[in-house]
């Protein structure tokens, strides 16, 4: 297993049935697994015997503060941060047809692959704009501080 490539798997890739899931190198956040549990595949789960990993706690705080810088915070599970923490611990390439993760991924230097739909051409960088005063703020707030309107992300190019 040294020295060969680890994918790590997130729930949209599971669910988009492209996957082979007993392939070899491939790594199931135990998250991921959890998530997709509660839902209505379990059946997959049954007939393969996969293996779940979870990242260390300084991944996942890694993870985080890339996605707060590249503004993708807000729109990551708890989930879609174990998925990009356990890349970044395994130097993996992340699958997934999240365009979140993938952003991270990006910002991060991680690969990643799509595992249905194309990933994104170049990394975004998410900036929040007031709807009221037209502030710009790098992180999300819900509401404006200076006019109490709602702030709401865009693409800054
Ligand atoms: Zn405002």
């Amino acid at each position: 297993m040294e020295g060969k490539k680890k994918y790590i798997i997130d729930t949209s890739a599971m669910l988009s049935g492209n996957l082979n899931i007993s392939e070899d190198g491939y790594v199931y956040p135990e998250s991921v697994i959890n998530e997709i549990k509660k839902g209505s595949l379990e059946k997959i789960l049954e007939v393969a015997n996969i293996t779940t990993r979870s990242p260390g706690k300084e991944y996942i705080a890694k993870a985080r503060e890339a996605a707060l810088s590249t503004g993708d915070y807000n729109a990551l599970s708890a989930t879609d941060i174990d998925v990009l923490a356990l890349a970044i611990e395994l130097n993996g390439i992340i699958i997934t047809d999240d365009y979140a993760i993938q952003n991270v991924a990006k910002y991060c230097g991680i690969a990643y692959s799509g595992g249905g739909i194309s990933g994104i051409k170049k990394g975004i960088i998410w900036k929040y704009r007031c709807t009221g005063c037209h502030k710009i703020y790098d992180e999300y707030i819900k509401t404006c501080p200076i006019c109490g309107h709602d702030v709401k992300r865009y693409s800054k190019k």
